[in-house]
This record gives C-alpha cells, structure tokens and sequence, in this order.
C-alpha cells in the first residue's frame, strides 16, 4: 500500500491546514510556496488519480468540476476573475504531489509562463 498523499494527510485532518472552499468532491486550498499573487490549488478528494491524463480517462466529469470550481475560487479570490489552470503531469514536468491537483494562478499576471 502506497502512502497517503500529503493532500489526503490533510484533507484527513492529520497536518493543518485551512481548507479554503470545498464541494462534495473537490477541496481548495492556499499553495504553502507561492508562485503567483493569487496561488491555490483545486485538488480531488479522491487519491485514485495521479496525473491528469488518468482523471481525464477516469472521470471527466471530474475534471470539468475542477475546471468550474477553479473559475468560482478565482471570481472570489481576485478582482478581475481571470486565471491560469496548471496541471503539471510527471516528475520531469515539476509533478511532486502524485495525487493530481490544478495550480490556479492569478492576480494581476501579465508573464508567459509561471516556472
Ligand atoms: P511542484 O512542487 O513542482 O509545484 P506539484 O505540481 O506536484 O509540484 O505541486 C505540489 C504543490 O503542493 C506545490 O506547489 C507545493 O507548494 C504545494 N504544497 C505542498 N505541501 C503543501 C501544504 N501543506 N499546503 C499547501 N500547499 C502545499
């Protein structure tokens, strides 16, 4: 059996952390290491998906679901609405956290692309 991801610790209550929004199935909360003025991440409940790619092919409902919640947090969260919806997929692409989730980017950018 695989760890528990370290968004499962929190969900579960056993490291701390302030769940910002939530739905039936998605919770919302502030990344810990920022990139971005506005920096939250949409992340399932469920484990069973790593990667985008397997949400996608697992349940696209789901990830449309990630998609609105998105847009709903950054409406709440920034003056303007607007935002930038990141998955990275893969080790070589920054993935660190193999329980898939969405950086949502926002706040006043104007850059291409956020490292
Ligand atoms: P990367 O670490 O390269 O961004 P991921 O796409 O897997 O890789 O994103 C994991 C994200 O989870 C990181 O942006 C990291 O800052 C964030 N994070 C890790 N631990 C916590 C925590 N306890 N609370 C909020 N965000 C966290």
């Amino acid at each position: 059996m695989t760890e528990p991801s370290i968004f499962t610790r929190i969900l579960d209550g056993e490291i701390p952390a302030e769940i910002l929004a939530e739905t039936d199935r998605l919770f919302a909360l502030r990344d810990i290491a920022p990139q971005a003025p506005v920096h939250l991440l949409v992340i399932p409940k469920t484990a069973e998906y790593r990667t985008v790619a397997e949400l996608a092919a697992g349940d696209p409902a789901l990830l449309a679901e990630m998609i609105a919640f998105a847009a709903e947090l950054a409406a709440a969260h920034t003056d303007d609405g607007d935002f930038r919806l990141v998955f990275n997929s893969g080790p070589n692409a920054g993935q660190t956290v193999f329980h898939v989730h969405a950086h949502v980017l926002a706040g006043g950018l104007t850059e291409k692309s956020v490292g």
